[in-house]
């Protein structure tokens, strides 16, 4: 298939779209991003690339984060962890308090908020040090990218610590009901750090690809989790991925992926490909508006859906 012809096709069918919907506004830092922007890369197993528009730009990953911190924990506790957090949808808003007070404090899923949150006091608890967790994630992250460069962007983490109260107060939520071992604004705090990491399309789509490989990168030769764990892993993404959008997601696009409030889609096609996708600016649910036609598109018009 001629994954480039496909791509530059996407982007001009995608073009009257870019720039619809809103940014993110919430973490001031992200409102000031130039909405008309649009990147996407697929990256096959074989280690050939197709890139189209912003591909190579860095942006802020945000909540893409949350794959990497829950493969990095599901690899540490193997199921232990799901005594913590479930892998249900939770069919509530990202940063949702209600199911948690009802649920007693222990997340639906690793992807909303709080779930990642938890995950990350995991890490906190594996490594003793918060800076070391730090460390270790941007390391996790390097390596699977293969980009020794990839750093956090401070202005955006220290934007998010000034305003994110919502999500201090899912931290001490949960810590009342014991299941935050550490101090919830460590917690709080290095979850936002590790959201502010900055990554383009090409970087992404290159992290995807142990994902597509039952755990094993098959570039750089090494497993990043178990055949199960994938497997496991890509079911998450695939059924709580997208927010409270992750049954319209699965309904149209047709594979796991994972979304950020920066504007970037994850996604993965088992066996074959990763895929990145970034354009910021955000439909009502808070996810890439011309990132998931974008992502549509490519399944039309490949056949490439998991489905
Ligand atoms: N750091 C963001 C928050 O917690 C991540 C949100 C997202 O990308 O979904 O609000």
């Amino acid at each position: 298939m001629d994954y480039q012809k496909i791509l530059d096709e996407i982007y001009k069918e995608v073009k009257p779209y870019i720039g619809k919907g809103k940014v993110a506004d919430y973490i001031p830092e992200l409102a000031k991003v130039n909405p008309k922007q649009f990147g996407m890369s697929v990256v096959t197993l074989d280690g050939e690339l197709f890139s189209v528009g912003d591909a190579q730009k860095r942006f802020s990953i945000q909540s893409i984060s949350k794959v990497f911190t829950f493969t990095m924990a599901l690899k540490m506790y193997s199921k232990e962890l799901y005594k913590r957090v479930g892998v249900e949808p939770s069919g509530t808003p990202f940063n949702s308090l209600v199911q948690l007070e009802y649920e007693h404090g222990k997340p639906r899923n690793p992807f909303i908020n709080a779930g990642a949150i938890v995950v990350t006091d995991s890490l906190i608890s594996y490594y003793k040090d918060e800076f070391i967790t730090l460390e270790n994630i941007l390391g996790f992250i390097r390596e699977i990218s293969k980009k020794g460069d990839i750093n956090i962007n401070p202005q955006v983490a220290k934007s998010e610590m000034e305003h994110g109260y919502r999500n201090r107060a899912l931290a001490n939520l949960i810590k009342s009901f014991g299941n935050l071992d550490n101090d919830p604004i460590t917690c709080v705090e290095t979850y936002f750090k590790h959201c502010a990491v900055e990554m383009s399309c090409e970087e992404l789509a290159h992290s995807m690809l142990f994902l597509a490989n039952r755990g094993t990168d098959p570039l750089l030769k090494k497993e990043f989790c178990s055949p199960t764990q994938a497997k496991r892993i890509n079911a998450v993404m695939l059924t709580c991925g997208h927010y409270d959008a992750s049954g319209e997601f699965a309904f149209h696009v047709g594979l796991p992926g994972k979304s950020g409030v920066g504007g970037g889609i994850v996604a993965v096609v088992p066996g074959k490909m990763g895929i990145c996708v970034w354009s910021p600016a955000l439909n009502r649910y808070g996810n890439s508006y011309a990132g998931t036609i974008a992502l549509e598109l490519f399944t039309q018009k490949t056949g490439l859906s998991i489905f």
